[in-house]
């Protein structure tokens, strides 16, 4: 589109190229350079989030403001409460990540946003704050995709903890409060999905179990304390293997719990039903993983998402993973804005977005 034309919005359009879908592939792209400094912005469900990643590695801030608190009363993330209070804290989160970081605007090179998936209103959040500060601020605008944003987050180094880049080809393990999926990452940008959740995502069991067991809202951290160091009880649900195939069921398994509890004549205590359902949970994902892992030859198994803060999975998956796991630090691997800054460094150039990028609720990293 020519610089002079005007956008729906009014506002004139500058000589960026169009959104580009988020999983085109390109075959020839350059490592990021190592002083490449990007603002990440996250609000696609009900974290507003920013941060400053240098070179798509270095963690120069990472403010995370958690709506939690706002959504437990409901048991659930209420979409419009979200969207509101995203809007009210967003432009606090920036200037405290730019703060922290101790970086200006006129030494950013980019603003990069969620576009989707995730919730419609709480996307348009993030993505007009973006695109109104970079246009501002005289920045290209990056569009970023949610799930691939969570594989990235395995390439930031944290403080205190020793620095690996991943090696390609990959299996990545997306596991978040809305996805269960398993992504074969051939490079940067190259993915196919082998599996995903034919019904509830592992997060979602965690928090509907959460709330089954009167253990609250989020129900992931809650069922893991409640579970911790606790035997089952003779307890065991079922694992749904779904043999030959890559993809996950967990419906079966949160009905199983559900009649545990029941069970009048003698329901089982909280800590074995929540031990024996995240047994269940952990067992299913960690052997799925890692056969799928053996099976393709990649040379890195990528652990992501809310649910890669369970301990007991990560420790699963590290003894049956066949090639090194990487997993992120718990703070990384809920929703954060450094994720998004990082993926979006390694993918510049593919990402780059124009004045008229559009929340996309329903995006797919294949
Ligand atoms: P989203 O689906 O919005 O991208 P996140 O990636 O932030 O969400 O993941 C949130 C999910 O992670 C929630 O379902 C939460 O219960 C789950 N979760 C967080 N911590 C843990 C944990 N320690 N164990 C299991 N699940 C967890
Ligand atoms: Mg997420």
């Amino acid at each position: 589109m020519p610089p002079t034309q005007s956008s729906a919005s009014g506002l004139p359009l500058r000589d960026q190229p169009a959104t580009e879908p988020a999983s085109t592939p390109h075959r020839d792209r350059r490592p990021p350079p190592a002083s490449t400094l990007i603002l990440g912005l996250e609000t696609s469900c009900d974290e507003t989030a920013a941060a400053v990643v240098e070179g798509g590695r270095r963690l120069r801030s990472n403010i995370v403001a958690s709506q939690f608190h706002l959504h437990a009363p409901y048991g659930g993330v209420v979409p419009e409460v979200a969207a509101r209070h995203h809007l009210e804290v967003i432009l606090q989160v920036i200037d405290t990540a730019l703060a922290e970081a101790g970086v200006g605007w006129r030494q950013l090179d980019a603003v990069a946003v969620t576009a989707g998936p995730g919730l419609a209103g709480a996307l348009l959040v993030g993505v007009n704050t973006a695109k109104a500060l970079a246009y501002a601020h005289d920045l290209p605008l990056l569009g970023v995709n949610h799930l691939e944003a969570h594989l990235y987050a395995n390439w930031i180094e944290v403080a205190a903890r020793e620095y690996r880049v991943p090696e390609l080809p990959a299996l990545g393990l997306i596991v978040s409060g809305g996805h269960t999926d398993l992504v074969l990452m051939r490079d940067h940008g190259v993915y196919e999905r082998l599996g995903r959740t034919r019904d509830d995502a592992a997060g979602e069991a965690f928090d509907k179990v959460g709330r089954l067991l009167g253990l609250g809202f989020p129900g992931g951290p809650a069922v893991e304390r409640a579970a911790r160091g606790q035997g089952r009880g003779g307890l065991r649900f079922p694992r749904a293997w779904l043999r030959g195939s890559d993809d996950f069921s967990f419906s079966g398994l949160k009905t199983a719990v559900l009649q545990s509890v029941r069970d009048d004549a003698g329901a089982p205590p909280v800590p074995a039903v929540a031990a024996a359902f995240q047994a269940s949970v952990v067992d299913v994902l960690s052997k799925k993983a890692a056969d799928a892992a053996r099976r393709e030859g990649v040379r890195s198994l990528l652990l992501s998402g809310g649910v890669a803060a369970n301990g007991p999975l990560r420790e699963a998956l590290a003894a049956r993973s066949p090639v090194p796991l990487f997993a992120p630090p718990p703070l990384l691997c809920t929703d954060n804005g450094a994720m998004i800054a990082a993926c979006a460094c390694y993918r510049f150039d593919d990402l780059r977005a124009g004045w008229d990028l559009d929340p996309q609720p329903g995006m797919k990293m294949t």
